[in-house]
């Protein structure tokens, strides 16, 4: 991720803060030219999926459900 400095110069990011009770992140960054010299705090935010993780908590329930069967055979 790049974030430019309002004097269009690249910045270097000193710290991220991941709010709690929000999705948006707090960048502190500071700018690389030094005749400029600005600092500021940028944010990132999460908007929406562009495609739904694979993770889901259903997927647990599934592999126990799937385990039983098998564990019934083995006892033949
Ligand atoms: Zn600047």
């Amino acid at each position: 991720m790049r974030i430019l400095c309002q004097c269009g110069a690249a910045s270097i990011i000193h710290r991220v803060n991941a709010l709690s009770n929000s999705t948006d992140t707090e960048l502190m960054c500071s700018c690389t030219d030094p005749e400029c010299g600005h600092s500021f705090i940028s944010g990132v935010s999460y908007k929406h999926a562009t495609k739904p993780s694979r993770l889901t908590l259903d997927e647990p329930v599934k592999i126990g459900a799937s385990v039983l069967p098998v564990a019934v055979a083995r006892g033949r």
